[in-house]
């Protein structure tokens, strides 16, 4: 059985590297489905969680947009975060949920609301992760 080599990569340092079947993905072109033989290919992804099938379990981290890099035997996400649900504190996502949907509700004008957007999709990103 052919494998992938993944890497994820952070600027904190690597979040994992294995050996996976198949890698499934959402790409700002839309899902992805990366297996063994894969043509190259760069792609931005989106704030959204991506799925590593192995031989006996599949993992799911959560990513915060950055790219997909594909190689016949290789993928490699540079991301500006990555989590596995271990390493994912439920209640500071909860907090920031909170925090984000109480500044999207607010009618102030200083209310930054791209940047509350992108903290809630964050958020809960990490809290769907952490419930597969
Ligand atoms: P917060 O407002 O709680 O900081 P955030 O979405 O603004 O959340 P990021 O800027 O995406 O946080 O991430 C900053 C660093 O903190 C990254 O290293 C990320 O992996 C880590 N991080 C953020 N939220 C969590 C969490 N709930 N559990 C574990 N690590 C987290």
């Amino acid at each position: 059985m052919k494998t992938l080599a993944v890497s994820v990569v952070t600027p904190d340092g690597p979040v994992l590297e294995d050996t996976f079947q198949m890698v499934s993905c959402k790409a700002e072109s839309g899902e992805l489905g990366i297996m063994p033989g894969h043509i190259p290919l760069v792609a931005p992804l989106t704030i959204s969680g991506v799925r590593l099938k192995g031989e006996n379990s599949t993992d799911t981290l959560a990513v915060n947009g950055g790219f997909l890099e594909v190689r016949p035997d290789k993928v490699t996400i540079l991301a500006q975060s990555a989590e596995l649900p271990s390493s994912i504190d439920v209640e500071r996502a909860r907090r920031a949920k909170e925090r984000a949907e109480r500044r999207l509700q607010s009618k102030q004008d200083d209310i930054d609301f791209k940047r509350a957007e992108m903290a809630l999709k964050r958020a809960i990103n990490r809290l769907d992760v952490t419930q597969q």
